[in-house]
């Protein structure tokens, strides 16, 4: 029994159907994922022909505030897609952090402050949730390790669809809150998200509901290009010269530059070498490992870290993230938990932005590779924060301090200061012996 009804495209939509990126098998535009010829995954395709002729940079300018001014690059036919107001998140110089890591120009694209759920899955699953909806599905689901499930109940409560969510029973407290508070059925499943993803695909077939990243993979995963056409957009209609983003099943990685190549393609910036670096957590980095072992295929690990959002140990576009980081001269490196404590730390005392793990991780990158001399300090280069650090507590725990507790007088406000500066001297001493 499957919800899904045939639709006809509408004059408007530009995406011409699916396509398999391995033998390139062309598909309808339905609710599926995988190629019946090679088993290779579906990806959207578009007549860039019409969209050389019909977007250019005012009319972009012109639509609204959010990933929706780009819609004739996502694959969505309806003229009031789900906008919640995701996306054109701020894109931040970060001279501060630039200058202790020894760089020039650094920016980051802040999307800890993505709507409506604090993490860059808005995009994809306003996206995919729009699309879905299209297809004539009411009831909407996910495999998530976290983030996908915040955004998947709330953008489905405000789309008026019913959902289902799927997540491993050790996510964090703000992950679970952030999800339970907006009244989905959640499924906490004893098990990684490798396992959890498994299960999932077997609800998908049985119960013919629309998850976001399995049977509607192809479209969900078109939401992250918007974070490539914001960057140029931000940058003044420019490419930068390297970008650096954290890597969980490698999807969000290899549509920025699926962004970037269509917006050259239709002619909105000029083509120029953008190297990607990826980044992941020592104890999740079946990507990474490839890549340092030189190998063309992902060997699947078992994760064990804290940075739980990108904790895939098995990636699904692995193999094409690898690729990606090869042939533009960029690197995948992996850093421990606590170097991702100190990623956290840094971008928080330097930028005032409090990101979550994988912020860390991407941040305890960036810095390794700069030390590495792996990015050029003359180098444009931007640093993706792709959630919240309010949902991962939990994480720096025991690493911030605490507060000094005082009576509402003046005497024990001056005890207390003193004491604060006490702490200040020894800590400023310990830095420099
Ligand atoms: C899901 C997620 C990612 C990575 O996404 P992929 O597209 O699966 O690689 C990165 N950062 C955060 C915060 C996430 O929730």
């Amino acid at each position: 029994m499957t919800q899904a009804i045939e639709t006809t495209r509408s004059a408007a939509a530009t995406f011409t159907g699916l396509k398999c990126k391995e033998c390139g098998t062309e598909y309808e535009a339905k609710a599926i994922h995988v190629c019946e010829e090679c088993f290779g995954p579906l990806e959207v395709a578009y007549d860039y022909a019409q969209l050389r002729r019909t977007v250019t940079r005012e009319s972009i300018q012109a639509g609204p505030n959010s990933i929706w001014r780009y819609r004739s690059f996502l694959p969505v036919e309806s003229e009031h897609p789900i906008d919640v107001g995701t996306g054109m998140t701020p894109l931040l110089q970060a001279n501060r952090l630039a200058r202790r890591l020894g760089i020039k120009r650094l920016f980051i694209k802040n999307d800890a402050v993505n709507m409506p759920t604090l993490s860059f899955k808005d995009r994809v699953v306003s996206v995919a949730l729009t699309r879905a909806r299209e297809l004539g599905f009411t009831t909407v689901s996910c495999a998530s390790t976290g983030n996908l499930a915040n955004s998947t109940a709330a953008i489905a409560a405000h789309a008026g669809l019913e959902c289902y969510v799927f997540i491993p029973s050790d996510l964090e407290a703000g992950k679970v809150m952030g999800t339970l508070i907006y009244s989905p059925t959640v499924m906490a499943v004893h098990g990684n998200y490798d396992q959890v993803n498994r299960l999932c695909s077997e609800v998908a077939n049985t119960h013919g509901w629309g998850f976001v990243n399995i049977n509607l993979r192809p479209y969900y995963s078109e939401g992250s290009k918007t974070l490539g056409y914001e960057v140029a957009e931000q940058l003044g209609w420019q490419l930068p010269d390297h970008i650096v983003a954290p890597l969980a099943s490698g999807s969000l990685f290899t549509k920025i530059y699926k962004g970037f190549q269509e917006f050259v393609k239709v002619g909105l910036v000029d083509d120029k070498p953008v190297r990607f670096s990826g980044a992941q957590a020592e104890g999740c980095s079946p990507i990474a490992q490839a890549f340092a072992e030189g190998r063309d295929f992902i060997t699947p690990v078992k994760p064990s870290t804290i940075a739980k959002s990108i904790a895939i140990g098995n990636p699904a576009d692995g193999v094409y993230a690898l690729e990606l980081a090869r042939k533009t001269n960029g690197n995948i490196e992996s850093v421990t938990d606590q170097e991702i404590i100190d990623g956290i730390k840094l971008l928080a005392e330097t930028e005032g932005i409090f990101t979550e793990t994988a912020g860390g991780t991407t941040i305890a990158v960036l810095k390794k590779l700069v030390e590495a001399g792996k990015i050029n300090p003359d180098e444009t280069t931007v640093a993706y924060i792709t959630g919240n650090g309010l949902k991962t507590q939990e994480a720096v725990q025991g690493y911030v301090g605490e507060p000094f507790t005082i009576e509402p007088k003046l005497d024990s406000f001056e005890r207390a200061l003193e004491r604060s500066r006490t702490l200040d001297r020894l800590e400023w001493q310990q830095v420099s012996v």
